[in-house]
């Protein structure tokens, strides 16, 4: 339940609305926007001012594993250059969903 609900990016309490109105682009560069209210229960994702500073820790987390990920993946096949490289620009790629992520894990770990 919470797993489904972090991947699909819905709310904790209901499961029915998105968290997320838009995922944002990187191609645009425009920022993911966030929905302040459940549309289905009106439940506040924001419950208080700097909620979301814990966030970042988690974005932290998600973006060592994904480096982890393709430096083990890749690191016997490329050079050092090439590797770094590699990790900055999946870091870029993935920055947008990271962020998204982090919010969706840190409101589903902090419902109550
Ligand atoms: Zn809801």
């Amino acid at each position: 339940m919470i797993l489904n609900g972090i991947i699909k990016g819905c709310c904790p309490k209901c499961g029915e609305g998105k968290i997320f109105e838009s995922k944002g682009s990187i191609i645009q560069f425009q920022v993911p926007k966030m929905n302040e209210y459940c549309s289905h229960c009106a439940y506040r994702f924001a419950r208080e001012s700097g909620y979301f500073v814990g966030a970042m820790y988690v974005s932290y987390g998600l973006a060592i594993l994904e480096m982890l990920l393709l430096f083990l993946l890749i690191f016997k096949f490329v050079s050092l250059t090439v590797l770094f490289i590699a990790l900055f620009g999946l870091l870029f790629l993935l920055m947008f969903f990271n962020f998204r992520m982090s919010r969706i894990i840190w409101i589903h770990i902090f419902h109550q």
